[in-house]
């Protein structure tokens, strides 16, 4: 019973160590901004002015800031631009074709873009703890080159005073969607760069993903009164707006009104606004108000909508039972935007969709609530712990509703296994490591972002036990809500929770693009010998049927693991008996299990949550 005695003594050491989840000495950045628009809708153009206040927290004096200007993407000659023109699988809807039907010639739309559907942010003044300061702009970064440094521990205050040009819908941002919606406001006020322990990033606007620091937003839009706007955060004053109050009288000079929202510990503010919008709200248990804002174009889309929002609030319900509460009073789903993209309590998705479609996408930026905006996670770096949970928490959401209604036997996400195999096996793959902007191929970046992540997720609760993933999912929660989680925050927790080391296999299947391939080689009345094919060696859960009809289950954990996982409570798995037998390490690419009894039917994992590529010899059948 040595194996007990060991678990036994990592759970308790497990327990001592949980202040140790959080890193020592994390600090982070803190921003709050003071902003007002006025929008000129006849130009797509509005000037801005904010007041940043900045908090150094970081320990160093600065002599620099920057701030990302993401609207001077869409124009000709961008990094964006010219990345489209080279990726041989372009976001089919950021390209036209100016060829024929019979000889095509695709181009980005950016190179397209004409003076006045250009976008752009220009900086008209900035001034530094009221002191007029150097700025320079190279494509999307503005440098700012400070008169004096922001010592460690100051606050400082930056006032922006700019104007800016809505470009023509093509990604995320932009006027008159397909949709119709005419002000998709995402990306669209100079925003402070984000510094941590790893130094800045400056990740120009190539394609995709954002990181930001913390902080309050207070923010008034002036435009035309016939609109209607959904924002990030709290409206201030709905009975002087269309829209939210029934006995709303709205005041108006040049047939303008003003609109004030409010947002508490956020890092990305966004907004859309249309004059043929419609507002529909529920509340979860949780007490927290979910609101659709949408162009009813028809009955049917209506019906979408309203059944949409119903299983909207639901899904908050789940999320917050498995992932941790959701901390901000409520959430806007918004019509707008070229598919789906979240921000701080508000996402902006295209609503034109089947009910399925709708629902998936919503679900799947809901999730970003928690694995983004909640966990500030640096998408740039780690672009699949952000989309990879995100669909995780998806998929387990779609699967808890839709499905089972509450039991979630096998493999939630097993569709996401099957995008990650057919990419393993199409010589595209590239290490996760990578930087989102980085991939070769728009393809890679999917499969890996949202599928590899969400499969390293539910193959970690194959090797810590499904309890004790659920268990790391609320512990991270209570550790990392707020701040910047990294992959090896979430590695700790799980680490800390389960008593297992984990080291070798984030290294693996985040760093390298190897694959596990496990087959079933030879059986005998006295033993089953199973090989590693491969160069990923994992624990093995290996289900037996014996020509009596009974089962067994072995469970052959790894060395490095330094532990073992628990039982496991799946109903596949009820009744039978469990042995745990020696542990296996990857030095050594067999293994042979003593049997007793004649086996009639062998599983590898059958609960297929051991990401095997080739699994068509996981499984032996007595002839
Ligand atoms: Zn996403």
């Amino acid at each position: 019973m040595k194996r007990q005695f060991t678990f036994l003594t990592l759970f308790v050491l497990a327990l001592s160590q949980f202040s140790f989840a959080q890193r020592k000495g994390y600090w982070q950045q803190k921003v709050d901004y003071k902003m007002s628009v006025d929008v000129d809708e006849k130009t797509y153009r509005y000037d801005g002015n904010m007041t940043l206040k900045y908090t150094n927290n970081s320990g160093q004096s600065l002599s620099k800031v920057y701030f990302h200007l993401y609207f001077n993407a869409f124009q000709p000659g961008s990094m964006m631009d010219y990345r489209l023109a080279h990726l041989p699988d372009p976001s089919r809807n950021m390209m036209t074709n100016i060829g024929t039907k019979e000889k095509p010639k695709l181009v980005s739309r950016i190179s397209l873009l004409k003076p006045e559907q250009i976008g752009y942010q220009k900086i008209k003044s900035l001034k530094y703890n009221g002191v007029t300061a150097d700025f320079k702009v190279d494509g999307t970064i503005l440098e700012v080159a400070l008169p004096t440094p922001i010592a460690a521990g100051q606050e400082a205050s930056f006032d922006l005073v700019w104007e800016a040009q809505v470009p023509e819908q093509i990604r995320r941002s932009g006027r008159n969607s397909a949709d119709g919606v005419e002000f998709s406001m995402t990306q669209w006020y100079p925003k402070m760069a984000h510094f941590d322990e790893f130094g800045w990033h400056l990740d120009e606007y190539v394609a995709r993903e954002f990181i930001a620091p913390f902080g309050n937003f207070d923010v008034t839009i002036r435009m035309q009164k016939d609109y209607i706007i959904g924002a990030s955060g709290i409206l201030q004053n709905p009975k002087a707006v269309k829209g939210y109050d029934q006995t709303a009288k709205v005041p108006s000079t040049d047939n303008k009104a003003t609109w004030h929202f409010k947002a508490e510990n956020i890092h990305d503010f966004a907004w859309a606004a249309d004059k043929n919008f419609v507002i529909d709200s529920a509340k979860t248990k949780g007490g927290i108000t979910i609101y659709t804002i949408f162009i009813p174009s028809s009955k049917k889309n209506k019906e979408n909508w309203t059944q949409a929002l119903g299983l909207a609030t639901e899904f908050f319900d789940f999320c917050a039972d498995r992932f941790g509460p959701y901390p901000w009073p409520n959430y806007t789903i918004v019509q707008g935007g070229d598919g789906g993209m979240e921000y701080g309590t508000i996402t902006l998705v295209t609503g034109n969709r089947n009910i399925q479609s709708l629902v998936g996408v919503i679900f799947h930026e809901a999730a970003h609530s928690w694995y983004q905006h909640l966990f500030g996670i640096n998408e740039t770096v780690d672009e699949w712990f952000d989309e990879g949970f995100t669909s995780y928490v998806q998929d387990l959401g779609m699967h808890y509703l839709f499905h089972k209604r509450g039991s979630v036997e096998t493999n939630p996400v097993i569709d996401a296994y099957r995008g990650y195999y057919k990419l393993a096996l199409s010589g595209k793959e590239e290490p996760m490591s990578l930087l989102a902007d980085y991939y070769n191929t728009n393809y890679a970046y999917t499969n890996q972002a949202y599928n590899k992540g969400s499969v390293l997720a539910e193959q970690l609760g194959y090797i810590i036990g499904k309890e004790n993933l659920q268990k790391t999912f609320l512990k991270f929660y209570d550790v990392w809500k707020f701040k910047h989680p990294t992959p090896n925050d979430f590695k700790r927790v799980a680490e800390e929770v389960s008593g297992i080391n984990l080291k070798w296999y984030f290294n693996l299947f985040v760093n390298t693009t190897r694959k596990i391939d496990y087959a079933i080689t030879n059986v005998t009345d006295s033993g089953i010998t199973v090989e590693n094919k491969s160069d990923f060696a994992m624990p093995l859960d290996i289900l037996v049927e014996y020509t009596d009809g009974s089962k067994e289950l072995f469970y052959i954990p790894l060395r490095e693991m330094r532990g073992e996982k628990p039982a496991e409570s799946y109903k596949l798995y009820e009744g039978v008996k469990r042995t745990v037998l020696e542990d296996a390490f990857w030095t050594n690419p067999t293994y042979t299990i003593p049997l007793g009894k004649t086996a009639a039917k062998i599983w590898i994992d059958p609960t297929q949550r051991l990401a095997d590529v080739e699994s068509s010899d996981n499984y032996y059948e007595r002839k």
